[in-house]
């Protein structure tokens, strides 16, 4: 199996190519087709399996695809939640190397920095934001960040998030969601407040465990 043999365009094919990825990993060869098709996903996964590719890969495409707006009129379109500082800036160098021929922009946000230069950033135009809970809160409550035209959410590591005490927080962001939207819901475990919160994030979903 290739990741050509899964539908992904050449400007991926060819950044996946200088990554020195030649197959999919088992996580991407079974939610890359399902993402695809624009369905809901739930994947039982950790860290290391290639999870961030088997989500951004498709996101970046769909994103493509649909021809999305330059310069500073873009609007959000992908949000990815994910629990610390250095997951959220792995993700980023994730999003800018597989999207490196595609023109798609991403940023990164979270707390226990100044907010001013994630603050220009966003006023730059980006296409997809990936954050920690509480900096998003707190941007979009102080009207720098809208979610109304987010057309794919990500909630990474999930169970860790729970952990953590966002449940409230993760609870606000899903009420700012455009409810036409596909969700991904990753999480390596699933015990019964995260297939809870699963549920109240998945539409008609498809499980994928690794
Ligand atoms: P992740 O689980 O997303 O944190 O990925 C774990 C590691 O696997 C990262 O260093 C990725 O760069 C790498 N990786 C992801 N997908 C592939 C692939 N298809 N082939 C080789 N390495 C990969």
């Amino acid at each position: 199996m290739t990741f050509k043999d899964l539908g992904i365009i050449e400007p991926i094919l060819k950044a996946l190519g200088q990554e020195g990825y030649t197959n999919p990993t088992p996580i991407q060869e079974q939610s890359i087709p399902i993402l695809l098709n624009g369905k809901d996903l739930l994947g039982v996964a950790q860290t290391g399996t290639g999870k961030t590719a088997a989500f951004a890969v498709p996101i970046i495409q769909q994103i493509y695809n649909n021809q999305p707006e330059q310069g500073r009129n873009r609007k959000i379109k992908a949000l990815v939640v994910t629990p610390t500082r250095e997951l959220a800036i792995q993700i980023g160098e994730s999003f800018t190397a597989y999207g490196k021929f595609t023109g798609i922009k991403n940023t990164v946000i979270f707390g226990g920095v100044k907010q001013g230069k994630q603050v220009q950033a966003l006023r730059n135009g980006i296409d997809v934001l990936i954050a920690t809970p509480g900096r998003l809160l707190d941007l979009m409550n102080q009207g720098f960040i809208s979610l109304r035209d987010i057309e794919y959410v990500v909630l990474d590591e999930a169970d860790h998030m729970l952990d953590m005490g966002f449940i409230h927080d993760i609870k606000k962001i899903i009420a700012k969601l455009p409810s036409k939207r596909q969700s991904l819901f990753f999480s390596a475990t699933m015990p019964k407040d995260i297939v809870e919160l699963s549920r109240k994030i998945l539409g008609d979903f498809e499980r994928v465990t690794v």
